[in-house]
């Protein structure tokens, strides 16, 4: 299989450390808030390539962190924890906002169809084993205290900037506008371990250390509990695309000082969704979350067919129409699979022969449009017989997981509208975006869909299904 790594800025022959077994982590979410739909096609992209791993016959273990402690507003260690700000929006304490996103994280990858990683580890769990590594760094001359804080020397490593060449001076040291210059560091790029008290008072979450009372870094999390659940090797690390700098590049100046040789192989970096007005953040306010692309009338399926037809190394584009038309055709392509029918003897040779171009698009770099293509293909053959084509797109979807041979569950039927009374809903509908009165059109189409009945909109007008 050959993947691109963020790395080497090349395409490469997957290679892992240990024949037939694969180490993989993966930067988990800060759980301050609803994950957006961006950050979700990061996770849910990767679930992908975890899925062909093991399709593809490799042992893996993928690990991811929770981040509930020491992730900073500005990623290079400035500004005030994310944590203790949604404490306090919300009036919880740090933990049960903690658990609340949590929680709420894997609701939505679970509706998603992406697996649940064999390892996750809340930060807060791990506090022992961040003493041990940063006092271990400290013994190699590595880091040093300053104001209170213990800050990792970038100087003392061969090469900081592994990912790109930048000259030092083109890197603002990772400090955004408006965030004050930490004095107390002697490198530009240093960054932080451990925080004591000194700094942050009001942290809510602190454990006793070597340096005082205060708690970890958001960089270290990530080395320590990589190193702890995989050893001291990492065949490919992920993340989105904004981990890249300060986080992955600080990753991977402490794990290669701590452990004193190579640490991770491949870097996977899934780029952004972007709307018309950028990128999605949580910063930015309005980002759209899978629960209010429900609301809307859209399914979890929809969204997973939408992300794979294009590669992740790609920035995607987010918009109605782009959505629309990739949530038809995973509604037409599902109705095409389920109405294969079950007849005849599996064909071998002809098993065989897809199987292979699906395999051959997945090992060049993920490309999951290509696959995709694949599975058109075979439902489109006039050669294969029904048992042939369920059987190809059942095996595809072990790693697609697009759910196109599960039958929806039938709801009873809707005691509410008739069909005559939908139409009516419909035809207000297509009058009100005629005017151009969008919300009113999107209002109809969201309360249809919380009775759940979902439109379909077609060149020849629209139509309408109940679940
Ligand atoms: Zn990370």
């Amino acid at each position: 299989m050959k993947l691109y790594n963020t790395l080497t800025r090349q395409t490469e022959e997957f290679v892992p450390h240990e024949a037939g077994k694969v180490g993989m982590y993966t930067c988990g979410p800060t759980v301050y808030n609803f994950a957006h739909i961006g950050n979700l096609r990061t996770y849910l992209m990767e679930d992908v390539l975890e899925k062909y791993l093991r399709y593809a016959g490799y042992e893996v273990k993928r690990v991811m962190n929770i981040t509930d402690i020491g992730h900073l507003s500005d990623d290079a260690d400035s500004g005030e924890d994310k944590m203790l700000l949604g404490a306090k929006r919300e009036h919880k304490s740090v933990l049960e906002l903690a658990k609340f996103y949590t929680d709420a994280f894997f609701a939505d990858c679970e509706k998603l169809n992406i697996k649940r990683p064999d390892v996750v580890q809340p930060a807060t769990g791990c506090v022992e084993e961040f003493i041990r590594v940063i006092s271990e760094l400290e013994k190699k001359g590595f880091a040093y205290k300053a104001g209170g804080n213990v800050y990792f020397d970038t100087s003392k490593v061969r090469q900081y900037h592994v990912f790109f060449n930048f000259k030092e001076d083109d890197l603002e040291e990772g400090v955004r506008e408006g965030v004050d210059k930490d004095e107390n560091k002697r490198n530009k790029n240093d960054f932080v371990l451990w925080f004591t008290k000194s700094k942050f008072e009001d942290q809510a979450l602190k454990w006793d250390s070597p340096w005082g009372v205060g708690y970890p870094g958001w960089h270290i999390e990530c080395s320590c509990i990589a190193m702890k659940n995989l050893g001291e090797y990492v065949d490919i690390h992920c993340g989105g695309i904004d981990n890249v700098f300060p986080h992955h590049t600080n990753e991977i100046a402490q794990s290669e000082a701590y452990l004193g040789h190579p640490w991770c192989k491949y870097w996977f970096h899934v780029l952004h969704l972007n709307t018309s007005g950028g990128k999605m953040s949580k910063s930015s306010g309005g980002f759209l979350t899978l629960s209010k692309l429900q609301e809307e009338g859209r399914s979890p399926m929809e969204y997973r067919f939408f992300c794979l037809l294009s590669h992740y190394r790609k920035s995607l584009v987010y918009s109605e129409d782009t959505f629309e038309n990739a949530a038809n055709a995973y509604r037409k392509l599902k109705s095409r699979a389920l109405a294969v029918p079950a007849e005849g003897e599996i064909d071998a040779a002809a098993f065989k022969q897809y199987k292979e171009r699906f395999c051959e698009a997945m090992d060049a770099d993920l490309n999951t449009s290509s696959a995709i293509t694949v599975l058109y293909d075979v439902l489109k053959a006039k050669e294969l017989n029904g048992a042939t084509k369920r059987a190809l797109v059942s095996d595809f979807d072990r790693v697609l997981s697009l759910d196109l041979l599960k039958e929806e569950e039938k709801a009873a039927p809707a005691a509410g509208l008739s069909d005559a009374e939908i139409e009516e809903k419909i035809a207000a509908r297509a009058a009100a975006k005629k005017a151009k009165n969008y919300a009113e059109a999107d209002r109809i189409r969201a309360e249809l869909a919380q009775q759940g009945i979902v439109l379909t909109d077609t060149p020849s007008g629209t139509t309408f299904a109940r679940k």
